[in-house]
């Protein structure tokens, strides 16, 4: 087993283990690709959602939520394109019977090339030391310019062939690259054939009036439909967004990668209504703005980067991914879109009504022009907990495994602990938590030693705990520890709520974020 494939299992045994994430209806041996968040992990879960939406809605004058539901009139899904367009490219190994998507078996041969070439960058950076010019370098060495000019061929070629429908060029170059399929190792594949992602369901008691319905694929075109209502309710003027956050469904072809590509997942979307022909102003902006909320988490910003995208949707005008490090390797875990006035229009077509703005500054009607973005909840829920999970080697030589969580997204913030369970001790840990339940989750526990304490509260991320000990009958103080530097401190009692307050503030994080974001409009 590889680095990256032992770090994964791990995560995904830890978030079992600590109460995060439970594969779905497990007793009856599980749902390919469907997940339980646990008692830790929908906290988790609920501090991201909310971290976004303020950043998102409360922070900004201009935007509002919505939250749609799930059943949409099923014309929704032929105006957005979906029932004709939304499908992706498969392939079946004949021996192993295994189920693949054909871009990702090109992809994912790209990434390869991708590393060679960064694996002789690094060679040289590491020979060549101060003197070494990396830029020079990848123009120059022809190895890495070799590797690269191919992964480069091999992505256009993609692109172009389905973008054409040319699926049998599709499955020509998985031939072409001898790509062999990861279970069986063989390349006896069948012909790429398109699949549609959407689930379908039927509305209505007798099945002749029944009518046929989809479980939303994504979250946006509930806001689409919407946009005259919001703005008009609203008094909304463009620019403005739209936000909401829940659950789409996608028939994923490949599901295999934990919570990564589920079949149920949630998304974060907010959609930014602007005057035609600023867009890509408007599109630079959300990259950026979208870059800083990611970093202002501090899961290390190596860990992220844009990729433009090569293929667009065919709505789209410009398009890019945040992507993230992910224990399997750099993947899509953002997307920012220009969609242009395509899903309004389509919506007006098919409808018949009207989804114009009239722009008071211009003095005209036009259909507004649209910026995405859209982000997978529990995609950034691998991010955090994957990032956080840390294996450390203290200055004794002892390990310990510590879940280092940003402290505004930890589920639990501290757990007030009683050196003893005697002694009149437990009463006060109880009273400081009934001072400190009002704002904060906070959690007894008197089992075991202090130290098999603070690992097991290390080990489910909480970053504070707050031991009482015979010292706190005589002075009200207690000790506070730190999950990260393990930092100890005595404190007042009285203080505990202002210096938890003081960390695991959104508004402070966010404030921070905002002096970090230098964008102009
Ligand atoms: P991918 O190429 O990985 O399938 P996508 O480009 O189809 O993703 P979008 O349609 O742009 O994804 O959806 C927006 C976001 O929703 C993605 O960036 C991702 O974070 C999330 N998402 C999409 N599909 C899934 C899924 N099956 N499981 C979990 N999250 C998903």
């Amino acid at each position: 087993m590889n680095n990256q494939e032992d770090k994964f299992k791990k995560v995904i045994s830890h978030a079992k283990e600590y109460g995060y994430i439970f594969q779905s209806s497990e007793i009856y041996d599980g749902l390919s690709a469907v997940y339980d968040y646990a008692q830790n992990g929908v906290e988790l879960k609920n501090n991201i959602r909310n971290y976004w939406w303020k950043a998102m809605v409360q922070m900004h004058e201009n935007i509002v939520g919505l939250d749609t539901a799930i059943f949409m009139h099923p014309t929704t899904w032929k105006a957005s394109g979906h029932v004709d367009a939304f499908n992706d490219p498969l392939i079946d190994n004949k021996d192993s019977k295994k189920r693949y998507r054909a871009d990702v078996l090109i992809e994912d041969y790209a990434e390869k090339l991708n590393l060679k070439a960064k694996k002789e960058i690094a060679k040289a950076a590491k020979r060549f030391g101060d003197a070494f010019n990396e830029e020079e370098f990848i123009k120059t060495n022809p190895r890495v310019v070799k590797y690269l000019a191919k992964r480069d061929e091999v992505l256009k070629r993609m692109a172009r062939s389905l973008e054409n429908e040319d699926l049998a060029d599709v499955k020509k170059l998985i031939e072409e690259l001898e790509i062999a399929c990861p279970v069986s190792g063989s390349r006896n594949w069948t012909d790429v054939k398109q699949f549609n992602l959407m689930f379908g369901t039927k509305l209505g008691a007798s099945a002749d009036s029944a009518m046929d319905l989809y479980l939303r694929p994504e979250t946006a075109q509930g806001i689409f439909v919407n946009f005259s209502n919001v703005q008009k309710t609203g008094r909304m003027k463009i620019p403005f967004g739209i936000a909401q956050t829940g659950k789409a469904f996608r028939n994923e072809i490949v599901a295999r990668q934990f919570i990564f590509r589920m079949r149920e997942f949630e998304q974060m979307e907010m959609q930014f209504f602007v005057r035609p022909g600023e867009e890509l102003k408007w599109y630079e902006y959300w990259k950026e703005k979208r870059l800083n909320w990611h970093l202002s988490l501090g899961l290390g910003k190596e860990n992220y980067r844009f990729h433009d995208h090569e293929k667009m949707a065919h709505y789209a005008n410009a398009a890019s991914d945040i992507e993230f490090n992910f224990p399997f390797g750099f993947k899509e875990l953002e997307g920012i879109h220009s969609r242009t006035d395509f899903d309004l229009k389509a919506h007006e077509e098919h409808s018949g009504k009207k989804l114009q703005y009239f722009d008071h500054e211009v003095n005209k009607s036009y259909v507004p022009y649209v910026i995405e973005t859209s982000i997978g909840l529990d995609r950034m829920f691998l991010a955090v907990f994957s990032t956080a999970l840390q294996n450390e080697v203290l200055e004794d030589g002892s390990e310990r495994i510590v879940l280092k969580l940003p402290v505004i997204l930890a589920p639990t913030k501290a757990a007030i602990l009683p050196l003893v369970k005697k002694d009149g001790l437990p009463e006060i840990a109880r009273k400081i938590i009934e001072d400190l339940k009002y704002d904060f989750n906070v959690i007894y526990d008197e089992k075991d030693a202090i130290g098999r304490r603070y690992r097991r509260q290390d080990a489910v991320g909480t970053p504070f705990c707050i031991t009482v000990d015979h010292e706190t009958k005589n002075d009200e103080t207690v000790t506070i520890r730190y999950r990260d530097s393990m930092e100890q401190k005595r404190v007042k009692i009285k203080e505990l709520k202002a210096i938890i307050s003081k960390e695991v503030s959104m508004g402070d994080w966010l404030h921070k974020m905002e002096l970090h974001t230098n964008y102009k409009t």
